[in-house]
């Protein structure tokens, strides 16, 4: 049973790479029937929104991404500057006065010109608290290695020196990343860290608290990172990869859960998998040690997969949500449950997206529709074929007397029969039919549209 935890910081939006991260840490908590802890991490008050935690509560549960505990860090100040002022009277971290100019001052001296600089532990043993401004840094000792095992990459090795005696408490009067995450994870009990690769160094930083604070040091998984198809790191690409813009674009949550599973977890070469799959499935020595790309394309493909396959009422149930979030309304028969059913049921064989979906409903759930250009086109030149014309009027009766009486059985052959007495193919026929009937010049299989459409297909035909 493991405690894992997703610890967005809210300052922005959850877009697809940290959604990965929620994604992994969920499926494992839900695979091992342990709990999953929600932390907003939103130490740095001037960055953090409140607008941003609502809408990634809002996204998490979407995706049906539940949690059994929530907390905010800026609930819990008091708790993180306990732990810093055991630090100092443990003497293992001191009080700093230094300022970036101080720092760049020094090391000018010392030949190191670089802008970025590591601090140089010139405060060390720094006891007293400084009356003005000043910060709480961690004291690293001496040089060593950290050694730490990785679920997805082994034993990992950072010496100190690539570290610095990093800041615990900053000089606004709050705590770090580094230090808030050790204490949070300590005390919320934490069994398996599972995060992105980019926080192998800060894993280092975070191991040495443990050890000074006495802390059993829980597992980590370090993720391989998302990269754009360009290879450039998917979380620069803001807007596009938000959870936001799937929802709005009609894909389906479950799709979504598939798709961000795949980003660096794989069960053989499946690509599509059903939720409770994904539960089933989902073990950490799965996880792949190469990065992940991402490919909308790749995406919607899989959306159309589960568009096929997702029972009939969740289908309802995020289309209707897909309307709301879109600021759309059903229109026409669209309202009438039972025949949002049926038609689903056959349209949604050639929509990729519940926005697809939505635009081709109308076409049939409204009493009158537009017809698409290209329709328009092919109406003239099949209205100009002899043939077509002929077979046209008894095609009509046919199609009429079939939705009248509710019974298609016979209806396909007659219309091929029509066909062939009026030299005509059938497909030519069916065109025509098609596009009075949809106003498109695609559709499912004819008779599926005249079964559909009902009554309404005299009115058009
Ligand atoms: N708030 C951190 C982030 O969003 C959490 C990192 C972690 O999982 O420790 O990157």
């Amino acid at each position: 049973m493991a405690r894992v935890r997703f610890a967005p910081s809210p300052t922005g939006q959850l877009h697809l790479g940290s959604a990965r991260t929620a994604v992994f840490n969920w499926l494992y908590a839900r695979h091992t029937g342990g709990q999953l802890i929600l932390r907003i991490e939103d130490t740095d008050l001037n960055r953090s929104e409140n607008q941003y935690t609502d809408s990634i509560l809002k996204d998490m549960a979407w995706m049906g991404m539940d949690h059994q505990e929530f907390y905010k860090q800026s609930d819990r100040f008091e708790i993180y500057r306990a732990h810093c002022d055991k630090l100092l009277e443990m003497g293992k971290a001191y009080y700093c006065t230094c300022t970036k100019d101080d720092l760049i001052e020094r090391n000018k001296k010392k030949g190191i010109t670089d802008e970025i600089t590591k601090y140089d532990g010139h405060c060390r043993g720094n006891k007293a608290k400084p009356e003005g401004q000043h910060v709480v840094r961690l004291d690293l000792g001496e040089d060593r290695d950290i050694i730490f095992k990785d679920v997805v990459r082994g034993r990992i090795r950072v010496n100190t020196k690539e570290l610095d005696d990093f800041v615990l408490w900053k000089g606004d009067n709050s705590p770090t990343y580094n230090f808030a995450v050790v204490i949070d994870d300590s005390l919320m009990k934490m069994s398996h860290i599972i995060r992105g690769e980019d926080h192998i160094t800060n894993t280092a930083k975070q191991i040495v608290l443990y050890e000074y604070l006495g802390f059993p040091v829980p597992e980590f998984a370090h993720l391989p990172l998302v990269f754009d198809k360009d290879h450039t790191r998917l979380s620069k690409r803001k807007g596009s990869t938000n959870i936001d813009y799937y929802r709005r674009k009609g894909v389906l949550p479950e799709a979504l859960l598939n798709y961000i599973a795949r980003l660096g977890w794989s069960h053989g070469d499946d690509e599509i998998f059903t939720v409770p799959q994904l539960i089933e499935y989902f073990t950490l020595d799965r996880l792949n040690k190469s990065n992940a790309v991402y490919d909308e394309d790749k995406m919607i493909w899989v959306n159309a997969r589960h568009m096929k396959s997702i029972d009939i009422p969740a289908l309802a149930k995020h289309f209707g949500e897909f309307m709301e979030e879109a600021g759309i309304s059903p229109v026409g028969r669209m309202t009438d449950p039972e025949w949002f059913a049926r038609a689903a049921e056959i349209l949604r064989e050639r929509n990729n997206s519940l926005a697809d979906l939505y635009e081709d409903m109308k076409a049939y759930a409204l009493d009158k529709y537009e017809m698409t250009p290209e329709a328009q086109a092919k109406l003239a030149e099949l209205d100009s074929e002899p043939g077509v014309k002929e077979a046209y009027p008894a095609a009509k009766t046919a199609a009429i007397e079939a939705s009248a009486s509710g019974n298609f059985d016979g209806l396909e052959d007659k219309l091929r029969s029509l066909a062939e007495q009026s030299g005509v193919k059938f497909g030519k026929l069916v065109q025509l039919l098609r596009i009075k009937l949809t106003g498109k010049t695609v559709s499912p299989d004819i008779i599926s549209v005249i079964r559909l459409l009902g009554k309404e297909a005299s009115a058009r035909l």
